[in-house]
């Protein structure tokens, strides 16, 4: 039983770079959007494996003291969201134990969906967990395995796992790194040149960090494939036969950055025909189109464009937000979306208003944006979302709620709309989207809305009832 789905994590590699734990840093520093719950590095230097995680943010966690204490030329990294549930620093990873095939640490990217299984298998036959999240169980998986190598053992552990996983793995003198058959979750590969002449291999779940390192973006790690940078350069294996691909369209709807290649694709690009293809399906006779920042900005940027309407930044977010906050009590309570965004007045009273957002989840937030845009005056304020409703939820590593609470699952377009009191309501549809994402050879899942899972889920109630837990 798991208290926690591995949702929505960023994990990066390092290897052969005598900066190394800085250098994974910086990749975690260009993640951080895709976690801000914990942060940990390991490092190793050849002899000894070194750990530091915490909770918090990756640029507070991280000091020079702390990177000081992480030295050698490998290194791992991760950064973990949670919005609900235990925020408990066991959970937090890399996780790392020493066993028979040396000391290893591993960082996960993914929700593993037979982890329940397996877990109770493992605690029946003696093993012991620390955490509640299914990372673990690799390791556990890992040591138990009578396998001689590192790599014949890893080979075999991933072979018994279901469901998404981009996985990094620090042993002490190589890096490790492997991704499920149907590739949910992404997994880059890139290089940079030593001064010297040696070549340093990074491993990111986006490009945007390679970016910031100056690492050439080289790959992919294939589905199903297992990658190994040692001494003798890298490796490439492919541990389990192909499978139906089945890449998040998520990841190019809300959540990597746009600056990033995901799945071989500029997110910019299908964030922008989102907003495109929406405005040739949903148009509206309006004055302006505002985004709900950040989420909804390239697409609001593709739906102005197609529709010749302009595009104003007339919602302001507060980046800051999530960071300390003191609540003062009694007298001004319930601050909701206040404490995010603020409307820009003049921009939007009198004007019949396009609202751009990429989803509509529980419909409290968006509610709670168009009342606030409303608020500032604006005659009509219409609803568009860059995506189809969200009707089921995700069991391969993206934060979404249980059924009861999609409002999707639940309600007629109609009826959400009613209730975010919008004047009009337009999704994005399945066709849309599909082309968006220049998806012609069905290599996406859309599971979260279409309920069509691309992998057989055996264990459904325990994982509904993972999503319940959270709230
Ligand atoms: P709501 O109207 O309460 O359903 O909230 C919708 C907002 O949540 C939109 O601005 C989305 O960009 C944002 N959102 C959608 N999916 C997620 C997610 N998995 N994690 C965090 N925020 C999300």
């Amino acid at each position: 039983m798991f208290d926690k789905f591995h949702d929505e994590c960023g994990v990066v590699a390092i290897y052969g770079h005598p900066e190394a734990s800085n250098l994974a840093y910086l990749g975690l520093y260009a993640l951080q959007h895709r976690g801000q719950e914990s942060a940990g590095i390991c490092s190793s230097d050849g002899r000894q494996i070194y750990c530091h995680k915490a909770m918090g943010h990756v640029a507070d966690i991280f000091t020079p003291e702390v990177l000081g204490r992480l030295p050698g030329d490998h290194a791992i990294g991760h950064t973990r969201y949670s919005t609900a549930g235990d925020t408990v620093l066991l959970n937090a990873q890399p996780f790392s134990v020493a066993c028979n095939k040396g000391r290893i640490a591993v960082a996960h990217n993914g929700n593993i969906t037979n982890a329940g299984e397996l877990r109770r298998e493992l605690e029946r036959e003696g093993s012991i967990f620390q955490a509640s999240s299914d990372t673990e169980v690799i390791l556990h998986l890992v040591a138990r395995s009578r396998e001689r190598t590192l790599a014949g053992a890893l080979r075999e552990a991933l072979l018994q796992l279901e469901g998404a996983f981009s996985l990094v793995f620090l042993a002490e003198d190589r890096i490790l790194v492997a991704r499920d058959p149907h590739g949910f979750r992404p997994l880059a590969f890139g290089q940079m040149e030593l001064s010297g002449d040696g070549i340093c291999y990074v491993f990111a779940s986006e490009t945007c960090a390679f970016d910031l390192l100056n690492a050439v973006y080289l790959d992919d790690v294939e589905p199903g494939e297992m990658m190994i940078a040692s001494a003798q350069g890298i490796e490439r294996e492919r541990y389990a036969p192909a499978r139906e691909s089945a890449h998040c369209v998520f990841e190019h709807v809300y959540f990597s950055r746009p600056d990033s290649i995901v799945f071989g694709r500029p997110v910019e690009e299908s964030r922008e025909m989102l907003g495109r293809l929406l405005a040739r399906e949903q148009p509206v006779d309006a004055d302006v189109v505002v985004p709900v920042p950040d989420s909804g900005v390239a697409a609001a940027i593709g739906y102005a464009a197609e529709a010749g309407l302009p595009f104003r930044q007339a919602l302001i977010r507060n980046h800051y937000v999530g960071r300390t906050f003191i609540e003062p009590s009694q007298a001004i309570r319930d601050f909701g979306v206040k404490l995010k965004l603020n409307p820009v007045r003049h921009l939007l009273e009198g004007k019949r208003v396009v609202l751009v957002d990429d989803s509509i989840v529980r419909g409290t937030t968006s509610r709670k944006i168009v009342r606030m845009v409303r608020g500032a005056g604006a005659r009509e304020v219409h609803l568009r979302i860059s995506c189809p409703p969200t009707i089921s939820p995700c069991f391969y590593g993206v934060d979404t709620p249980c059924v009861a609470e999609l409002i999707a699952a639940n309600n007629t377009v109609e009826e959400i709309r009613r209730f975010v009191e919008a004047d009009s309501l337009g999704y994005l549809s399945l066709t849309g989207l599909r082309e968006a994402v220049a998806d012609h050879n069905h290599r996406y899942c859309y599971a979260c809305y279409t309920g069509n899972y691309p992998t057989e889920l055996v264990n459904i109630e325990d994982l509904m009832a993972a999503k319940d837990r959270r709230g």
